[in-house]
């Protein structure tokens, strides 16, 4: 599938190209013989064609036909420019929109609508100081102010300025009527998240406060007041938290359950763990509640009650990763040839488990080993979750 960012430009492009593909027909048609209007318009089809079916070479080239025809058109230039940066050729694109830019007589319009691509270009060049400085004159100057704002916060995120991205996010909330507060969130999760790995706890619960503030039921929030409380050796507290963000969102489990655990066994509160996570079998159909009761059958009552419990559970939801466990609870049960059939059977279990993905992201569908707060491909921010199935969750 096409990635998002390659979609956007052709969606900007192909208006570009229609509106010229009239104009062009509507001059030629005044000013050529019959024969050069079919020309043009023919090879104008053709090159919308090449478009739609991606084929990028031969729209460039019928393209640059067009603009040999039609030296003042503009749209042609912003379309063979926007066509040489999705190429990766941006080199090319940032000449021809620099040239575009500096050309007498452009109308106010069209100098903007070049500046924010020639930012693009800048920022697919990874010159994102120049990109920074020309999308922050096109807000100054209320130009196309929406787009270059939301570049600039996708500059500030890679630069992880996070009190620029706030800033830009909020300006850009005044200006459209869009709510950005769970964008704004997550950035006061990160600052918060930078603030405990610096030892400054108050800091970090500022933010944190910040954050709920944005989004109320924020998960990462959650988590994070509780590893502070963790930190703080305060785990009754970090308990409650913990729980209460479970109730908030359940696809949120196999983030929550890990250090939850740990603040249970901390603090002496096994019992509750148990009935905690036996209640959450009924409303959770993963497979890491039953992990974890089978871990803590295992410590308290042994081998054999905790792989009673997971058999039984594993007919109700089969799973590659429970029957790894199985294997691993029934290895010291065995000797002789068996035992060694069940070391190959554990090599090939472990194998099938390496190659799974157990994220996906529901904006732009890139899989992961590991949970990621904003997703490293399309870079939308929470919506990464778990994926259920027989060889992941
Ligand atoms: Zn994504």
């Amino acid at each position: 599938m096409m990635p998002l960012y390659l979609l956007i430009p052709l969606a900007l492009l192909i208006p570009a190209a229609f509106l010229f593909g009239w104009w062009t027909a509507r001059r030629a048609g005044v000013r050529r013989s019959g024969a050069k209007v079919s020309e043009l318009s023919s090879d104008y089809f053709r090159g919308l064609n090449y478009l739609l079916n991606e084929e990028q070479d031969k729209a460039i080239e019928v393209f640059l036909k067009l603009a040999e025809y039609n030296r003042d058109t503009v749209e042609t230039h912003l379309a063979l420019g926007n066509l040489f940066r999705r190429r990766g050729e941006v080199d090319r694109a940032i000449r021809l929109h620099q040239h575009l830019v500096s050309r007498p007589g452009l109308s106010d319009a069209m100098k903007t609508v070049a500046l924010l691509e020639l930012g693009e270009d800048y920022m697919r060049a990874g010159l994102l100081d120049r990109a920074e400085a020309l999308f922050a004159d096109l807000v100054a100057m209320d130009a196309h102010a929406p787009s270059a704002l939301r570049h600039l916060i996708a500059i500030y995120q890679h630069e992880r300025d996070w009190h620029k991205a706030i800033e830009h996010a909020r300006r850009l909330e005044a200006m459209t009527g869009e709510d950005e507060s769970t964008v704004v969130a997550q950035f006061y999760c990160e600052l918060a998240e930078q603030a405990r790995h610096h030892g400054a706890v108050v800091e970090a619960r500022d933010y944190l406060e910040q954050a709920f503030a944005c989004q109320p039921d924020c998960i990462r929030a959650y988590l994070l007041t509780g590893r502070l409380l963790a930190d703080d050796g305060r785990h009754a507290e970090a308990v409650d938290i913990y729980e209460k963000a479970v109730g908030t969102d359940v696809s949120f489990v196999p983030e929550i359950l890990p250090p939850l655990l740990n603040s249970y066994a901390r603090s002496g509160q096994m019992e509750r763990a148990e009935r905690f996570l036996r209640e959450l079998l009924g409303r959770y159909h993963g497979i890491s509640p039953v992990l974890a009761l089978t871990r803590l059958y295992q410590q308290r009552d042994g081998e054999r009650g905790a792989i009673d419990f997971l058999t039984s559970q594993l007919r109700q939801r089969p799973s590659v990763r429970g029957l790894m466990a199985l294997i691993d609870a029934t290895m010291d049960k065995i000797e002789g040839e068996v035992r060694e059939n069940f070391l190959i059977l554990r090599d090939l279990t472990r194998k099938l488990l390496e190659g799974q993905a157990m994220y996906r992201c529901n904006r732009c569908g890139f899989g992961a080993k590991a949970h990621h707060w904003q997703c490293p491909t399309c870079k939308s921010w929470d919506t990464i979750r778990s994926i259920h199935g027989v060889a992941n969750e």
